[in-house]
C-alpha cells in the first residue's frame, strides 16, 4: 500500500539522487579530508576545478605532517624530542627541529618564560590527556619544575644541550602550529590557490574562499556551539588555545593542559587566547604564552608585536581585543 502509493515519488526520488551522483565528479569545487595527526583530529579543504590535482595535494600535505609528528612527538621513542628528552649530555638534531626550538626560545624570552618548552616531567604528571589524571602533590611539582625554564636549553648550531639530564622537553604548544604551516607549504607548492588547515583550533588559510577573504568562526570558551566573534581573514594563521578542550574536574576545579611555569599548576587567568598571525607555529606559541600570562600582560605581549592581533577570553569572561583584529 505504502509503496504503491509513493513508488512516483521514489521514482523521481531516485532519478534526482542518480543526477546529483552523477555529476558530483565533474562540478567538484573542493576535496576535504581529516586524518588523526599528533594526537588531533586535522581538517583540510583545499577549493579548486582539478580533482586528481588537489587530492595529490591534500594527500601530501596529511603526509608531511605525519613526517613532522615522527620527529616532534614525545610519544615517538625515536623522534628528535624524545631522544633530547632522554639526552644526558648534548645531542645533534636536525636543522628542522633544532629552528623550531629556536622559535620556541623566542617566543619563552618575550614572554617573560611564560611559553617554556621544558615542562615535560610537569605534563606527565598531570598526565590530563591520559587515562587517569591527578592532581600532583606540591614536592612532586617541585621536583618536576627542577631546572626548567627558558635557559634550559643551550642551542649551538645543531647540537641542544639541557642544563640537567632530568629536564624533558614537550613541543605541545608549538608543534601542531608549525605542521600546519608545513602543511600549507606543501599545498601551495602543489600549485594549490586557495586551502584551510585546521588542526584542532590551529588553523591556517591559503589564500581566499573564491577571491573572498574566509570567515572564521572562534569558538565561545563556554558555550558548546556558541561563537565569540566571526573573523574575516586570508592568508593567515588563526590559533586558539583554550582550557575546555583537554581537562578534568575535581571538586568543581578544571585542570587543563596549559601550565604556569611558575607554579606547575594550570594558568587560571584565561579561558581562551586566539592568535592571528603570518605563521600557525609562532600563533601557536604566543596564545600559550598569552594564556599564562592572563589578559593583561598577554594583550600587551600580543599589541607590541608587528602584525599580531589577538583576543583574550579572561576567567571572568572577559572579553579583551588588540586593536587590529579584523572583525
Ligand atoms: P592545544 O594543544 O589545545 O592546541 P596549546 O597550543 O595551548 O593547546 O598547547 C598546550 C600544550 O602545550 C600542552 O598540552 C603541553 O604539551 C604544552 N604546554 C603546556 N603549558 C605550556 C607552557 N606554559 N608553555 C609551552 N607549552 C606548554
Ligand atoms: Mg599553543
Amino acid at each position: 500500500m505504502f509503496l504503491k502509493r509513493f513508488f512516483p515519488v521514489l521514482l523521481v526520488l531516485l532519478f534526482v539522487g542518480g543526477v546529483v551522483v552523477w555529476r558530483q565528479p565533474q562540478s567538484v569545487d573542493r576535496v576535504s579530508r581529516t586524518a588523526l595527526i599528533m594526537g588531533t583530529v586535522v581538517d583540510i579543504q583545499a577549493y579548486g576545478d582539478d580533482e586528481k590535482q588537489l587530492s595529490r595535494a591534500v594527500d601530501a600535505a596529511f603526509g608531511e605532517m605525519t613526517r613532522l609528528e615522527r620527529l616532534l612527538s614525545r610519544h615517538i621513542p625515536e623522534s628528535d624530542i624524545s631522544r633530547l628528552s632522554e639526552a644526558v649530555g648534548g645531542i645533534e638534531l636536525s636543522s628542522e627541529t633544532v629552528g623550531l626550538l629556536e622559535m620556541g626560545q623566542k617566543v619563552s624570552r618575550q614572554s617573560s618564560g611564560a611559553f617554556d618548552m621544558t615542562l615535560g616531567a610537569v605534563k606527565k604528571l598531570w598526565n590530563i590527556e591520559g587515562e587517569n589524571p591527578r592532581i600532583p602533590t606540591a614536592a612532586e611539582l617541585s621536583e618536576a619544575l627542577a631546572g626548567t625554564g627558558p635557559s634550559a636549553l643551550t642551542i649551538a648550531g645543531n647540537k641542544v644541550t639541557k642544563t640537567r639530564p632530568e629536564v624533558a622537553v614537550d613541543l605541545g604548544g608549538i608543534a601542531k602550529g608549525y605542521a600546519v604551516d608545513r602543511a600549507v607549504n606543501v599545498l601551495a607548492q602543489a600549485g594549490v590557490a586557495s586551502a584551510t588547515v585546521n588542526a584542532g583550533g590551529d588553523i591556517r588559510l591559503l589564500g581566499g574562499k573564491k577571491g573572498e577573504p574566509w570567515r572564521i568562526g572562534i569558538q565561545h570558551p563556554r558555550q558548546a556551539d556558541g561563537l565569540l566573534v566571526t573573523l574575516r581573514l586570508q592568508d593567515r594563521a588563526v590559533v586558539t588555545s583554550g582550557d575546555y578542550e583537554r581537562f578534568f574536574e575535581q571538586n568543581g576545579q578544571r585542570y587543563h593542559h596549559i601550565f604556569d611555569p611558575a607554579t606547575g599548576k594550570p594558568a587560571r587567568q584565561c579561558q581562551s587566547v586566539t592568535v592571528v598571525a603570518a605563521g600557525a607555529a609562532h600563533a601557536d606559541a604566543l596564545a600559550t604564552a598569552a594564556f599564562v600570562l592572563g589578559p593583561v600582560a598577554g594583550l600587551n605581549l600580543l599589541e607590541g608585536l608587528p602584525d599580531v592581533e589577538g583576543l583574550i577570553v579572561g576567567a571572568d569572561g572577559r572579553l579583551f581585543k588588540t586593536s587590529g583584529l579584523p572583525e
